[in-house]
């Protein structure tokens, strides 16, 4: 079978992921599918119709009633851009269990893999490599040491105004590390045949650069 025409990019929280996918797909002229934005919306759906996870019917009825789609960068949830809503630390702290469960990533994966047949996407998550597209042309773990993490996205919540200080950033950084790498179902890790890159003395162009190299070097 060809490799699907899919680059996948998995790591942990604050890898650089999103800004590289979003470069990776602008230079091929491919479209970028951010798979944590889906979990983070239908996070946001939950909490806004006041569901846990407990009421299996009643999450299994949100779930058929979840449409998410992704335009360019934003996301939108039954017709309305949550692109910022979704960001909140509210959801970030939300996301976790959410994410963790099975029947959610069941109907999110399905969801994804079907966005992505077609090939032609730069899809970054957890388990892209491992379990959405185990057959992707090119796999890439992107990692950096917590500091470097923390730093960065530190001063991308400064940009967006959200008031956290350092400390919160990387203890916030450390506990999805452990939460998404121990989880029962679909955990972090990186793929047998992904390359791992380590963009911690690395800036966004190298990397973007060398993935980019990586994937015209397969022809
Ligand atoms: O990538 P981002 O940090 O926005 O993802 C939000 C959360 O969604 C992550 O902390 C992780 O727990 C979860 N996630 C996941 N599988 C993916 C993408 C994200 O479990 N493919």
């Amino acid at each position: 079978m060809e490799p699907l025409q899919i680059i996948a990019i998995d790591g942990p929280s604050g890898a650089g992921k999103s800004s590289t996918a979003k470069r990776i797909a602008e230079a091929l002229h491919w479209d970028y599918l951010d798979t944590g934005a889906m979990y983070r919306a239908t996070s946001l759906a939950l909490l806004r119709a006041g569901l846990g996870l407990e009421d299996e019917a009643a999450l299994m009825g949100a779930l058929g009633n979840l449409r998410l789609e992704q335009k360019g960068t934003a996301i939108f949830l039954n017709g309305e851009d949550v692109s910022v809503a979704i960001r909140s630390p509210e959801i970030t702290r939300f996301v976790t269990p959410v994410s963790a469960d099975g029947r959610v990533r069941k109907v999110l994966v399905e969801q994804q893999q079907h966005i992505g047949r077609r090939g032609g996407f730069v899809v970054d998550g957890r388990d892209i490599g491992t379990v959405v597209f185990p057959g992707a042309a090119l796999k890439i773990y992107l990692t950096a040491s917590v500091e470097a993490r923390a730093q960065r996205r530190f001063l991308e919540q400064q940009a967006k105004g959200i008031p956290m200080s350092l400390e919160e950033v990387a203890a916030d950084i450390q506990r999805r590390d452990t939460a998404d790498s121990t989880r029962a179902v679909a955990p972090l890790r990186q793929a047998q045949d992904a390359v791992l890159l380590d963009s911690s003395d690395m800036t966004l162009d190298e990397v973007v650069a060398q993935i980019v190299a990586m994937w015209r070097a397969l022809g």
